[in-house]
């Protein structure tokens, strides 16, 4: 039997080329598939430079999907797994009603009463001095779990379709090779081949088949029936490869199987990410799928003000996606709270430690009840990522996509310059002036630092460059500024840090 992959088209932009930085900090060009493989690269020391050429836009909308209160009384727990979505049902017309009246299995662990427990210390304190980063996370209490208290929940909501049950092992093997995919751990289910064999409700199926996607990517075909399953799961893919509906989809449906949410009850799901720029778009795909079953969510990340986040905390929403310090400051000043997350999501994980969030990771996974289903995502598998999984997951699965070394895009042309610091800003403008000629084009500039962002984007302007910069010290308004500037092409030049690299995709 052949396959052949259908990945790619229609709607996938061509994975972003992986940036790796040797000793001499050289740098890669960096540019969509669909862009003249015009490029170059500088870079020996100090800051480099990564420039490239876009063509498409998308819109870029942070605001969460806002529905009217999601609490409910008289739900339960849908175990049958049924394709009814949340919109048919009646149960969002209240939210005065109690909690007592539903599943008897569920039992409450908290209600009103819930900021009195001993998750949070008496009086904490939600103002930070200059050690805010050290600080950070000590008003949190560790938490004790008493099994025999907590809720009972479903999390195992796996069918294998007919024509997954009856592939051999020897078409399961050699559909796992075609797609260059490692599986390891017990119990492994087959990868689906098709959206249909995933299984998912109708409601899901739909939203999914309206994209006009033709088939599930590697990391989709075995990822949904591993996370599905209720195991933990380890996905190792490159950025791009489609992980994000790989742990939404199965998400919803985990969500849908709950409770509805409480007056006073944190999130069911919660995804940490390392930028806000990756949490907006892990935003955009939740709510783009969550919309059917009126699943709300909230993104919570520095830099903006709280209050806005704050609200929609406190109102209730099922899925927080969150960067790892606003998170842990909106659970110290009992804005939220983790009691009800049962499916935690760590997304661009080896990113979040390369971040130095590793600390705040663990102060917050230990809020969440040891016995919820985690899934962790990311591009590469340093021992960092590799303990973080020993020390979070129980008995994870794992599949790998691809190989596990860094490489570069085939579909990008890589052009290295070896030069002397002082000849890279008359290089840079040599490519600038070869690129930009082309009406339309679009060049994107990587630095080590925000300080070389800056100066870079001086330099050019002095000298007639319509280029602008994003990094970590610019408000977040200048950021959406920036980012909406670049995507219409009114400022076609853009010199960002790599804190952009990872959710630069929302410029497409
Ligand atoms: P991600 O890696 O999750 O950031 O996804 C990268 C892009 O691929 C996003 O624009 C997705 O909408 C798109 N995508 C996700 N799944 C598929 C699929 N099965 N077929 C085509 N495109 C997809």
């Amino acid at each position: 039997m052949s396959y052949s992959s259908n990945y790619g088209a229609p709607g996938v932009p061509a994975p972003p080329g992986t940036l790796y930085n040797t000793a001499n900090s050289t740098s890669t060009y960096n540019g969509s598939s669909t862009a003249p493989p015009s490029s170059s690269t500088y870079g020996n020391g100090g800051s480099s430079y990564t420039s490239g050429t876009y063509k498409n836009s998308s819109s870029y909308n942070s605001s969460s999907y806002s529905s009217s209160s999601r609490y409910g009384n008289d739900r339960g727990v849908d175990r049958s797994y049924d394709d009814r979505s949340r919109r048919d049902r009646k149960e969002y017309d209240t939210r005065s009603s109690s909690y007592r009246d539903r599943s008897p299995t569920y039992d409450s662990y908290g209600g009103r009463d819930r900021y009195t427990s001993s998750s949070y210390r008496p009086g904490g304190s939600n103002s930070y001095s200059n050690d805010r980063m050290s600080n950070l996370g000590s008003g949190l209490v560790k938490q004790e779990w008493d099994f025999s208290k907590l809720h009972k929940f479903e999390k195992n909501f796996y069918r294998e379709h007919p024509n997954v049950v009856s592939r051999s092992m020897i078409e399961v093997e050699e559909y796992r090779k075609f797609h260059d995919m490692k599986v390891f751990g017990r119990d492994i289910p087959k990868p689906v081949e098709t959206f249909e064999e995933a299984n998912f409700p109708a409601y899901v199926l739909k939203e999914v088949l309206d994209l006009g996607f033709k088939a599930p990517t590697p990391i989709q075909s075995q990822g949904w029936p591993m996370a599905l399953s209720g195991r933990d799961v380890v996905g190792i893919a490159e950025t791009g490869s489609g992980k994000t509906l790989a742990y939404c989809l199965p998400a919803i449906v985990h969500i849908n199987a709950q409770p509805f949410l409480e007056p006073g009850d944190g999130p069911i799901v919660l995804i940490l990410a390392p930028t806000r720029e990756l949490a907006v778009q892990i935003q955009q795909e939740c709510t783009k799928f969550g919309k059917s079953s009126k699943i709300k969510n909230t993104c919570v990340y520095g830099g903006v003000p709280k209050g806005p986040q704050s609200r929609e905390l406190s109102q209730g929403v099922e899925i927080c996606i969150a960067t790892p310090g606003r998170l842990i400051d909106m659970l110290e000043s009992r804005r939220t709270n983790l009691r009800r997350v049962t499916y935690l999501v760590l997304d661009e994980a080896d990113r979040m430690l390369d971040m130095g969030f590793e600390p705040q990771i663990r102060k917050i996974v230990d809020q969440i009840r040891p016995d919820r289903q985690t899934l962790m995502w990311s591009a590469t598998w340093p021992k960092e990522v590799k303990k973080l999984a020993e020390d979070y997951l129980h008995d994870f699965i794992q599949v790998n996509i691809g190989s596990l070394d860094l490489s570069a895009s085939h579909n990008i042309t890589q052009i290295v310059e070896v030069c002397a610091e002082y000849e890279k800003r008359a290089k840079l403008v040599k490519h600038l002036e070869r690129i930009m000629d082309q009406k339309d084009n679009k060049t994107l500039i990587f630095t080590g630092t925000k300080r070389t962002a800056d100066e870079i984007t001086k330099y050019l302007r002095q000298d007639g460059w319509p280029a602008l910069a994003i990094h970590g010290d610019k408000a977040q308004s200048e950021r959406d500024w920036v980012l909406s500037e670049f995507r219409s092409g009114k400022s076609p030049i853009m010199v960002a840090t790599d804190v952009a690299s990872r959710g630069i995709g929302m410029i497409y």
